[in-house]
């Protein structure tokens, strides 16, 4: 979730709306009081608690997602009555936050990431995506804090217990970003006026958030740049950082 003052914006809903709404208490916050639910793509993991936000009379967040993958997801009964589709790489208003979506390659129908920017702040999102192309390099440039995938440790996916169909996919390029990868990004082309990387998506099965925070480290330290490192963990929130 990110808020200014004015515009609340939850970017997916993977999480049951009861834990949605739980973890929202925890900062403060409501699922009543977000202004938009913006969706990254239709995969389980990002839209689980979706279908039942969308129905719900006291959320009266509007849901924007890709025109392509709206119809990929299970509404129920009918469609949501508060749907914006947008073009993947559209950029739009919501309150007073800009918003910049940007395709991003992953096995989904229409995967996007996006940058956010308000009051001189800017927020980098990109999760759930084989390699990094120059155009998101381009779209993560300048992002004060920036939320990137760190997905899993090439040798523990590859001794790890996934069949070899599911290995293989994982490790495409429409897969997910190795721990490898993101540390190329961060060693080469981070931005050094980004001030957090919090790195996500980690796999319960085929990495460990220490080795992510060694290795994001000294990738970080061979950049020379400062950036704080959280890493964020499924079952709990982590902390609220402000600018
Ligand atoms: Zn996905
Ligand atoms: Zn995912």
């Amino acid at each position: 979730m990110l808020a200014t003052e004015n515009t609340r914006i939850l970017v997916d809903a993977g999480l049951s709306m009861r834990e949605l709404g739980k973890r929202l208490a925890a900062i403060g916050e409501s699922l009543e009081r977000v202004d938009a639910i913006l969706i990254t793509h239709e995969h389980s993991d990002h839209v689980c608690g979706l279908a039942v936000l969308a129905r719900n009379r006291n959320v009266r967040a509007a849901i924007w997602m890709t025109r392509l993958a709206a119809p990929a997801i299970d509404w129920g009964e009918k469609p949501p009555p508060r749907l914006e589709a947008f073009q993947a790489g559209a950029s739009f208003q919501i309150g007073d936050i800009e918003v910049q979506s940007f395709g991003i390659p992953h096995d989904a129908v229409d995967p996007v990431g996006f940058a956010f920017e308000a009051q001189g702040v800017r927020i980098g999102i990109a999760t759930d995506l084989g390699y990094i192309p120059e155009s998101i390099k381009y779209h993560l440039r300048r992002a004060d804090l920036l939320l990137l995938e760190s997905n899993h440790d090439l040798d523990m996916l590859k001794v790890g217990p996934y069949p070899w169909s599911v290995k293989q996919r994982v490790m495409s390029r429409v897969g997910h970003l190795s721990n490898m990868m993101m540390s190329e990004y961060l060693a080469r082309d981070l931005d050094c006026a980004t001030s957090r990387v919090i790195l996500g998506h980690l796999s319960e099965q085929n990495n460990h958030p220490e080795i992510v925070r060694m290795i994001a480290a000294e990738a970080l330290e061979r950049r020379g740049c400062a950036a704080a490192l959280t890493i964020a963990g499924q079952h709990r929130p982590s902390e609220v950082f402000q600018y």
